[in-house]
């Protein structure tokens, strides 16, 4: 499309969770800038390249989900500008990180992050200026599904008049939550999966691990470059903790623990709480395959052993029952009932699905 001058001015990557969808962004972006842009490329070297590189270019634009922290403590300083500083920041570790990593980075853990009205009084006074280097402007707007009412009318009125030589990418993961005057208007594309090769060929040469243990961490991560990058730095997620507190609570029938449990959770943002439900999953799904798959999942030493302790039981039992829990949840949370309710009624449900599990596994 870039070669062909064909690129419409608004397109929607439609993101993997955990994928490479914001360094597709990215790519487009640079090729757009590049100077000296050859066989379907950019070139890497040229003046602009660089200053892409280093995320520094003028005419390429971040739009991200932000809010106040203790720095920024005026909600409408809370715009994307007054957190660049910290985005480039975490760009120069590469442009895999999920929205919770990116709300770690700026302190704003437990709150949710916005794209709103302040956010489009700034993309309004840089639309009204040129670009700097006279070639393309490119917006990308990151996590778009973020975005409130009023920035998606402003963002409709640059769609429907399009400034020369300005390109806005979108990426999301849940492209249904946004609005749908938007979506009509923009180009959709699917980011493919990522497969296991494809990632054990980057873990290996990122970082320069053994190829044996790249297979490895490349198929657990299912997809997932985020988690996989962070198993290969040693990094735990912390939804895996607190999952294996859930389990032990439940598992000793402990409801004093589980009530604390659902305080602690309850206090997170929704973004956690989201992460969290989907990393359970995760392990759910891969417990119950461990059950039928011989050679068992690879991993190493102390994972291996929660998995292997905790795998038998989840079993066809429960394994539904779980699946079920974990999406009522999700569709509780994401109505905004009384989440500490929630989490606790949830935990409940768990010490029966857990038990019965057990049963099953003794009779067996
Ligand atoms: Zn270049």
């Amino acid at each position: 499309m870039i070669d062909n001058n064909r690129l419409p001015h608004a397109l929607l990557l439609h993101a993997q969770e955990g994928g490479s969808s914001l360094a597709i962004a990215l790519w487009i972006a640079q090729n757009l800038m590049c100077s000296d842009r050859s066989n379907g490329d950019a070139c890497g070297l040229c003046a602009n390249c660089t200053k892409h590189l280093a995320a520094t270019h003028p005419d390429v634009h971040f739009v991200i989900p932000v809010n106040t922290n203790k720095q920024v403590k005026k909600r409408s300083d809370a715009v994307s500008d007054s957190y660049l500083e910290s985005w480039r920041k975490r760009m120069e570790e590469g442009p895999w990180l999920s929205l919770l990593d990116w709300y770690r980075a700026i302190d704003i853990e437990k709150k949710q992050g916005n794209i709103g009205i302040d956010e489009s009084k700034s993309l309004r006074e840089k639309l009204a200026l040129r670009s700097f280097e006279g070639g393309y402007r490119v917006f990308i707007i990151w996590h778009a599904d973020r975005m409130n009412t009023e920035f998606g009318n402003k963002m409709l009125k640059s769609f429907e008049e399009p400034n020369e030589k300005t390109v806005f990418i979108l990426t999301s993961e849940q492209p249904q939550q946004l609005l749908s005057t938007i979506l009509s208007r923009t180009q959709i594309i699917e980011e493919e999966p990522t497969t296991s090769d494809q990632i054990a060929q980057f873990l290996e040469t990122r970082f320069g691990l053994d190829p044996t243990i790249s297979k490895n961490l490349a198929f657990r991560s299912e997809g997932n470059i985020v988690h996989a990058i962070k198993e290969a730095q040693h990094e735990d997620e912390p939804w895996l903790d607190e999952f294996k507190d859930w389990m032990r609570h439940a598992w000793k029938r402990d409801i004093p623990m589980l009530y604390t449990w659902s305080e602690k959770m309850a206090q997170k943002s929704r973004d956690a709480e989201r992460q969290f439900i989907s990393g359970a999953l995760m392990v759910l799904d891969r417990c119950f395959r461990m059950g039928w798959v011989e050679s068992g999942i690879p991993m190493e030493s102390d994972e291996a052993k929660f998995y292997n302790d905790f795998s038998p039981y989840i079993n066809a039992a429960n394994v539904e029952g779980f699946m079920k829990v974990l999406e009522e949840t999700s569709t509780h949370i994401e109505r905004n009932v009384n989440a500490k309710m929630v989490w606790f009624d949830s935990g409940i449900q768990v010490v029966r699905l857990l038990h019965q599990g057990k049963k099953a596994l003794e009779s067996a």
